[in-house]
């Protein structure tokens, strides 16, 4: 199943897309969830029940899906931690060996945008690059969590777009700086359910694009620590909860790599793709 948040009067609603359409949660049934995080913590049987109303949902509750503005799936996660250096050629790129555990570092909710929402060229440096990755829901609370077992707590996948301010990530050791500034997260559009998608949502096909050129084309399978491992690695640092999400790590590919660098500008158009999921799309504007 394919879930969104949208907007329509202002108001967010929860939607299953279908088609071309979406169907509209809270037009079906008051008594649904109406929002994505609220689904996602009220356990596996919300599924079932979302999925029931939304089979053979009538056309009065379905929208155009390109007449709505997508909203942020989850907009004020738990935890939203991100793994850097995952592909193998992206730490080569960028200098670096190839990890043996996973560079760990935190978003917070201030840096991250809906689909179709400015990604914000920052005043503070010219600097801006971009990250397609494959993105892990958490839907099952854990810690200690086997890597066998692991698969058994993810909810679903999306997809993120980890904007970096290289300038600022490379002054100091550890890259808080250049991954929080606002308005640098784009996160979406749809949450697709695990069991729509290959087990660990490997085999992907992944690729970004600046103004229609290919940056980034890789595949989920390449990465080095895979969701599964991931998932096993933090549980044993920290609790993972329903509606925690875990970005997996860009491929090659970034604009720092380039020569020239080909950073974002203003009136760029960023899109990643990941096969089986869709294609997270904002356009860039400068800070004003
Ligand atoms: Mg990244």
């Amino acid at each position: 199943m394919k879930l969104m948040m949208f907007e329509t009067d202002r108001v967010t609603h929860l939607g299953v897309v279908d088609g071309e359409t979406v169907i509209d949660l809270a037009a079906c049934n008051g008594t649904l969830p109406q929002t994505l995080h609220e689904l996602v913590a009220g356990g596996p049987e919300g599924l079932g029940i979302v999925a029931r109303a939304a089979d053979g949902a009538p056309d009065e509750v379905r929208r155009p899906l390109d007449k709505v503005t997508p909203a942020l799936p989850l907009p004020r996660p738990g935890k939203f931690i991100c793994v850097g250096l995952n592909y193998a050629l992206h730490a080569k790129e960028g200098g670096h060996d190839i990890p043996e555990y996973p560079s760990l570092f935190v978003r917070w909710p201030t840096s991250l945008v809906a689909a179709g929402a400015p990604v914000t060229l920052p005043r503070a440096s010219e600097q801006l690059d971009y990250e397609g990755e494959l993105t892990i829901v958490i839907g099952k609370r854990g810690r200690h969590i086997a890597e066998a077992d692991a698969l058994s707590h993810v909810f679903g996948y999306t997809i993120f777009n980890d904007v970096s301010v290289r300038a600022y990530q490379r002054k100091t050791s550890q890259w808080t700086a250049g991954k929080n500034f606002d308005g640098t997260g784009p996160l979406g559009p749809v949450v697709v359910t695990q069991d729509d998608l290959p087990p660990g949502a490997s085999g992907l096909r992944i690729t970004t694009r600046v103004n229609g050129e290919t940056r980034q084309d890789s595949n989920t399978s390449d990465m080095i620590f895979p969701p599964a491992r991931i998932i096993a690695i933090l549980s044993e640092i920290m609790t993972l909860e329903p509606g925690d999400i875990i970005a997996t790590g860009t491929p090659s590919g970034v604009a720092h790599a380039m020569d020239p660098p080909g950073w974002m500008k203003a009136g760029d158009e960023v899109e990643v793709e990941i096969e089986g999921i869709g294609v997270l799309r904002n356009p860039v504007a400068a800070e004003t």
